[in-house]
């Protein structure tokens, strides 16, 4: 497995690799050869974005708190101080190697309620084309038990998905998934490619191998599950050594999971299989064929516009002979969109009277029929 190879990739580093057990603070050595792996993957062209945890752990030695679980309180007060001094981990060992590092905090709402889903995600689409590396964590601190992930193996997964990530890695305390614990049970065999997770591999995650990854090996598949349906390959490897990301590159040991379409064509299949659509955007025969080119939707072309729809609602996109030809993910609310009908894009600032986008449907938020 190439890590080189994935377009965009997203690691996550669990605290246990990052946050010294004994003195709280970061483990500065091992994260600045991380750092060394991620400059090389960014030098080979992938985009790569960071799922850091550790705030906890480093604000509970701050706070000097006591060993043993913390309450929610305790967790979002370490978690407020202990932010501030990853970021600034994060930050000094990539300048160190020329990158800028930008931190985005989310919470399981972010990733889940539309609105705030897209301008993450737009956000960190704008970060990586301005050569940016996002360094994103729970947002602890306004996380109640309910909104909370908990894990940032899911959140990374979810992260991936949004980004459009075709990589996820893991970095855990354990090299991989086993069939069974291999400390306990000598028979336990090494699994390095997981075409599908099967009920089968879902019951060896749940067993005995969980004890011996801070997450689990349970979030773990649960975050493969959601990575794999989202067109996002998934690797569990070992952070424990320096450099892990080029030891997998030099062969090293990790499970795949595997995903079996790429990122757009999950994203195109989750469009026309996911919900009815909100409304119907009718297109004039010249929007038509810039379509069925392969062009994104102008409000120039549009001839009308129905339904109550929020941006990011599945629209049906229809011609003026009442045949639909698409179905797209809208860029603008209903009463936004009505205002733009029919007008050039440089007319859409004055009338808008603020920045927006070109585009009333993208042409990879849409899916011709
Ligand atoms: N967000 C938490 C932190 O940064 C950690 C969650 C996890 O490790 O899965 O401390």
């Amino acid at each position: 497995m190439n890590p080189a190879s994935f377009k965009r990739v997203v690691i996550k580093v669990g605290s246990a690799l990052l946050v010294d057990q004994q003195n709280g603070i970061p483990k500065t050595p091992w994260l600045n050869a991380l750092c060394d792996d991620i400059a090389e993957l960014a030098g080979k062209g992938a985009q790569v974005i960071v799922v850091s945890s550790g705030a906890i752990a480093l604000g509970r030695h701050l706070l000097k708190l006591p060993k043993g679980a913390l309450t929610l309180d305790q967790s979002q007060a370490a978690a407020a101080v202990g932010q501030i001094a990853l970021s600034a981990s994060w930050t000094t060992a990539l300048m160190n190697h020329g990158l800028r590092a930008a931190q985005i905090l989310l919470t399981f709402g972010d990733t889940e309620e539309r609105r705030r889903y897209l301008n993450a995600r737009a956000t960190m689409s704008t970060l990586l084309s301005m050569g940016c590396v996002p360094v994103i964590n729970e947002n602890d601190t306004v996380a109640t038990t309910e909104i909370r992930y908990g894990d940032n193996d899911r959140l990374a997964a979810r992260v991936a998905g949004m980004a459009e990530a075709d990589g996820l890695i893991l970095l855990s305390d354990i090299e991989g998934m086993y069939t069974a614990n291999p400390q306990t049970d000598s028979s336990a065999e090494f699994l390095s490619v997981i075409e599908k997770i099967t009920p089968e591999i879902e019951a060896m995650a749940g067993g005995a191998a969980s004890e011996l990854s801070r997450g689990g090996m349970k979030t773990k598949v649960d975050a493969a599950k959601i990575a794999t349906a989202s067109g996002c390959t998934m690797l569990i490897a070992s952070g424990k050594i320096k450099h892990p990301i080029r030891a997998i590159e030099e062969g090293g040991k990790c499970t795949v999971f595997k995903a079996h379409e790429t990122p757009l064509q999950a994203r195109k299949t989750w469009i026309v299989g996911a919900m009815s659509p909100a409304g119907v955007v009718t297109i004039d025969a010249g929007a038509v064929r810039a379509l069925q080119n392969g062009k994104s939707l102008l409000p120039a072309g549009v001839v009308g516009i129905e339904g109550v729809f929020q941006k990011g609602d599945v629209l049906a996109i229809r011609g003026t002979d009442g045949c639909d030809i698409a179905r797209g993910l809208v860029a603008y609310d209903a009463e936004e969109a009505q205002k733009i009908v029919g007008k050039k894009s440089a007319e859409i600032e004055s009338i808008l009277g603020e920045p927006f986008r070109e585009e009333l449907v993208h042409r990879d938020d849409m899916v011709m029929l």
